[in-house]
């Protein structure tokens, strides 16, 4: 009975360190720490690797190496690995020098740590650092940044879409213009007559989440800027106009 309750609490030891490290990692003040962490990271991760790699930052481990022992009320002693973490005021009182140090006390735990390996991050939607809750989870922290990130992924590509379309259609409404009778400019012409046009296409097809208004409406400025990257050729009335370059 003793014994399960060690074990125990061993295992949530192990657990609740990592989520110390994971709360400093995604705190204001963890940026030492996450650059540690991104080196170790980057280096497989295998502590050898890192350690050969970088001799100032092994040295600076091994010299804030040192764990207290932490008795307990049996016959069993556990160990405090920041230990040599400091006080706060003192730790505060150090500054930059401070910081680098309880970094360096906290990676230490970190990698002595037997869950070191749940570690992940930066999740690439919200930058956190967070606890694997299953081996099979690589990229992201949770399922709706996984979601989120899904969403935003094919938004963009829906935008895309669109504006491939918008310049398809200017291209044959700058054509219109040219022959047209219309004494209005030919930006704000186009623009008025493609965003109709998108938009009666886009109702029939039917849009989802996105409002069909605003993914229909161009406006002069994307054809100034269309203009601008080559996509389109500006016309002039009775020129000879030709369609787009590209
Ligand atoms: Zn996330």
């Amino acid at each position: 009975m003793k014994r399960r309750r060690i074990q125990t609490a061993i295992v949530a030891d192990a657990r609740r360190g990592l989520e110390f490290v994971v709360g400093t990692l995604n705190s204001p003040q963890g940026s030492e720490l996450r650059q540690i962490v991104k080196l170790w990271q980057a280096s497989g991760p295998s502590t050898l690797e890192l350690f050969v790699e970088n001799p100032t930052l092994n040295r600076e481990l091994q010299a804030a190496w040192r764990p207290l022992l932490l008795p307990t009320k049996s016959g069993n002693a556990n160990i405090n690995f920041v230990g040599g973490w400091g006080a706060k005021e003192m730790v505060a009182g150090l500054g930059e020098a401070g910081l680098r140090h309880q970094a360096v006390v906290l990676f230490n735990a970190l990698i002595v740590n037997p869950l070191w390996g749940k570690l992940a991050g930066p999740c690439p939607r919200c930058q956190n650092y967070y606890i694997k809750k299953r081996e099979s989870q690589k990229v992201y922290c949770s399922r709706r940044c996984g979601n989120a990130a899904t969403a935003e992924a094919r938004t963009r590509e829906v935008l895309e879409k669109d504006r491939l379309t918008k310049l398809r259609m200017s291209v044959e409404e700058i054509q219109n213009w040219t022959i047209s009778r219309t004494k209005e400019d030919w930006k704000p012409w186009v623009a008025k007559r493609v965003t109709k046009r998108m938009l009666k296409e886009l109702l029939r097809a039917g849009t989802r989440k996105l409002p069909a208004e605003k993914r229909a409406s161009i406006t002069s400025k994307f054809l100034t800027r269309a203009v601008g990257k080559g996509k389109i050729i500006p016309p002039t009335k009775g020129s000879g106009w030709r369609p787009a370059a590209r």
